[in-house]
């Protein structure tokens, strides 16, 4: 398992994970809110290990969103249960790493934008079920 380093913009928030695979991109409206754009992030499972504060805000009923109290960076999407961390694919030092292998919650993408090339794009039913035995 190959193990890669991130941070926040300020650096006051660092970190080591072991990325499962390429980027998945979020179009739900809590991501895109919190992102300020489409969220590119990593499935790096329990493997994060975090140096230097973060704040947490649970989002849902089921996760929270960590981010640098400092700057303001969003860091992590981390399942209640602990099982499931999602890295933001930008706060990696090398984001090139990743491929975009698919996008999630596609009807929420508003009409103004699209990211080009085909990929699996999954609805918000068809995300819950994929993760629907992990107990998402
Ligand atoms: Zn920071
Ligand atoms: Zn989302």
């Amino acid at each position: 398992m190959t193990t890669s380093t991130g941070r926040c913009l300020c650096g006051g928030v660092t970190f080591t994970a072991a990325p499962k695979g390429g980027m998945h991109a979020c179009h739900c409206a809590t991501c895109r809110r919190l992102s300020g754009g489409v969220l590119f992030s990593v499935d790096c499972g329990d493997s994060v290990r975090v140096t230097g504060e973060v704040a947490t805000f649970a989002s849902s009923e089921w996760a929270v969103r960590q981010f640098c109290p400092a700057c303001g960076t969003g860091l992590f999407w981390r399942s209640n249960d602990g099982a499931v961390t999602m890295v933001s694919a930008q706060a990696f030092d090398d984001p090139t790493a990743f491929a975009l292998e698919d996008e999630f919650c596609i009807e929420s993408k508003p009409a103004t934008y699209a990211l080009a090339g085909d990929r699996p794009r999954l609805t918000t039913d068809e995300l819950y079920a994929r993760f629907a035995p992990s107990g998402a």
